[in-house]
């Protein structure tokens, strides 16, 4: 959905959003270690004072997400309250303003503020950088590449505490002596 932010009058604007998974998933052209199961849905409350527009909000979705342990998918619903803030800025002038402080500013460029592209935003920068399956997740042994959530796979204690690159070390050995 798009917004025309120079029809946002000055006492602020209170929406319901609806954006499709599958536009989501095709906005982010395939950049996404997660993929939409459901309809994003989310209620947000846009206040703008000048070239400025403070963007508050509940994200609401199913995802499904591969465990950064054991690499399994599994399916995660989405509930998260955000807040954003936005700047507006004429076309090309992004670069020139952009300053490290700047850094959690979004900015606005021409008329229209995109809500499938703020919440996507919001989605991926409130994901945890390794998502878990489950607090305990005993991930898979560094050493055989067996699920250990599914039991004890027999390979030592000292095996299985190697290095993600010690096991890749590990198979090409194994490889060359076979
Ligand atoms: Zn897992
Ligand atoms: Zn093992």
């Amino acid at each position: 959905m798009k917004i025309n932010i120079n029809e946002i009058p000055e006492y602020g604007l209170s929406l319901d959003v609806h954006e499709e998974g599958s536009v989501l998933n095709e906005r982010a052209g395939g950049t996404l270690d997660f993929s939409f199961l459901a309809p994003v849905t989310s209620h947000i409350e846009i206040t703008k004072q000048g070239r400025s527009f403070f963007i508050t909000g509940d994200i609401k979705t199913s995802l499904r997400l591969v465990c950064g342990r054991c690499a399994k998918e599994y399916d995660y619903d989405y509930d998260a309250p955000f807040s954003a803030y936005y700047e507006r800025v004429g076309k090309g002038e992004k670069e020139q303003e952009l300053h490290p402080e700047d850094l959690e500013v979004n900015f606005i460029e021409g008329d229209e503020l995109d809500t499938a592209d703020l919440l996507l935003g919001q989605i991926v920068f409130e994901l945890p950088m390794q998502p878990l399956c489950s607090e305990n997740c005993k991930g898979l042994c560094p050493k055989c590449g067996a699920d250990l959530n599914l039991g004890d796979c027999g390979c030592k204690p000292e095996e299985k505490a190697e290095t993600k690159a010690g096991s890749k070390f590990a198979k090409l050995k194994d490889l060359k002596i076979k």
